[in-house]
């Protein structure tokens, strides 16, 4: 009732505020000691509104989910749309509705060679979940069931279920929730330290001698993002990813690529496994997938692993699998990024604010910046980036601090200007955090 009654200007954005902290848990917050949350109103383009109608340039599109922008009239229509024709139905079994059949075709037009078949999710966790478990059951009914084990990356985030945390590699994430998923292997960071030119022999001397030690025959799959996001925005080193595809083969290792950050657009193609020439077997999608509007999300299923699944029942899936209201949206969205030409322009405006950030790397404090297309990193040499994800805010720009990094992905329609005003504002942060 509270809410229904708030009254508006700053006495509004106060009344909402303590209303959350006496109220909410918020995802990655202290249960019971909640911070001042920051309660957003609208937005549009690049730019979200708060409560109070101070506005933001919007350089992280939340959990980088936004490729086509906030307030988008197009998707709020295909959504309306959708619920008053049908809202859901489920999709278990033999059950299906048309913008889930249309959306797995257009999946399909998009996805590189090799892709068959979709299973659609409602997020990212739920998506790398249904990989892990396909992985396995793949390898189980092939007539190989003991090759259970998944090789991850420290580093790594593919979500907070259990199968998905348990690869996730990154300690502070994985702290007193165990005991975890058994069967996951971590190889090293997968990271060039600037001017490093060995790094990809290493990684892929790391990963053939691991594979050795354990024996092939235990391994199903290995998992991996084609750039680390939540581990700080860390491309590949040069030439990784098709030795790795390689050495997999060679190996019977199916091959996941989590894309749930980097599909759509974000490194200026629909797929980065396209960029890197890392041919998965399975390739798993969400957040641009319907820039976030309505959770959404998408495993794509190769040739091999279908081989392998075959035949049996695969005895998985959330009742929201095949939303139809997430798929019309994700139709309207895949259409937007088709006709306003964004992936060419998350390639475009990312070298441009690479280049703007790019001076940093003079200061002692910063260790190294780095991106690639509209997914960028400011590391640090040592400690918390969270100051400068405050200072940012309180000028009127959203980053995010991801542990020792300060990580951004902004909407992929950013203006020229906004993406100037940006740089200069965490440039201005960043050389004052010392
Ligand atoms: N994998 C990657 C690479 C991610 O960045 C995320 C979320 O940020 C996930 C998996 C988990 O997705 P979700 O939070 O939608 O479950």
């Amino acid at each position: 009732q509270q809410i229904t009654q708030v009254r508006s200007g700053p006495e509004r954005a106060r009344e909402l505020a303590e209303l959350d902290a006496r109220t909410l848990v918020h995802p990655h917050s202290v249960i019971g000691a909640p911070a001042e949350a920051l309660v957003l109103d609208r937005g549009e383009g690049a730019v979200v509104w708060d409560v109070e109608g101070r506005s933001y340039i919007d350089g992280t599109c939340g959990l980088w989910q936004c490729p086509v922008g906030h307030g988008r009239r197009e998707l709020a229509d295909a959504a309306a749309g959708q619920i008053a024709k049908l809202e859901f139905y489920s999709s278990f079994g033999d059950y299906s509705n048309e913008p889930s059949i249309r959306l797995a075709e257009r999946l399909l037009e998009l996805a590189p060679a090799g892709m068959r078949r979709v299973f659609f999710t409602n997020g990212g966790s739920e998506g790398t979940e249904t990989a892990i478990k396909l992985a396995r059951l793949a390898q189980h009914n092939a007539g190989r069931p003991e090759r259970t084990i998944v090789l991850a990356r420290t580093g790594g985030y593919h979500g907070m279920g259990g199968g998905s945390l348990a690869a996730t590699g990154i300690d502070r994430l994985r702290a007193g929730f165990g005991p975890l998923v058994p069967g996951i292997e971590f190889l090293g960071k997968p990271h060039m330290p600037p001017g490093d030119p060995d790094a990809a022999d290493r990684l892929v001397a790391e990963l053939e001698e691991r594979i050795e030690r354990i024996g092939p025959e235990r391994i199903a799959a290995f998992i991996g993002e084609p750039v680390l996001g939540v581990g700080g925005m860390v491309p590949p080193p040069d030439g990784y990813w098709p030795r790795v595809r390689d050495v997999l083969r060679r190996h019977g290792i199916l091959l996941i690529a989590d894309e749930i950050v980097t599909a759509f657009g974000r490194t200026g193609h629909w797929f980065a496994s396209e960029r890197y020439g890392i041919e998965p077997d399975m390739i798993v999608t969400a957040k641009g997938l319907s820039s976030g509007y309505i959770p959404m999300g998408a495993v794509l299923l190769g040739d091999r692993v279908l081989d392998l699944a075959g035949g049996a029942p695969f005895l998985h899936g959330f009742t929201y699998n095949g939303h139809p209201v997430g798929a019309a949206v994700a139709l309207a969205n895949l259409e937007i990024l088709r006709r306003e030409g964004l992936l060419e322009r998350a390639e475009r405006l990312g070298g441009r604010l690479l280049d703007a950030l790019r001076p940093l790397e003079r200061l002692d404090h910063v260790l190294e910046v780095r991106g690639v297309g509209m997914m960028l990193g400011v590391e640090f040499t040592d400690g918390d980036t969270s100051g400068v994800q405050a200072g940012c805010r309180a000028e009127g720009v959203i980053v995010r601090a991801s542990g020792s990094s300060i990580v951004l992905s902004p909407p992929l329609v950013i203006s020229e200007e906004q993406l100037d005003t940006l740089a200069r504002v965490l440039t201005a942060q960043v050389e004052a955090a010392r």
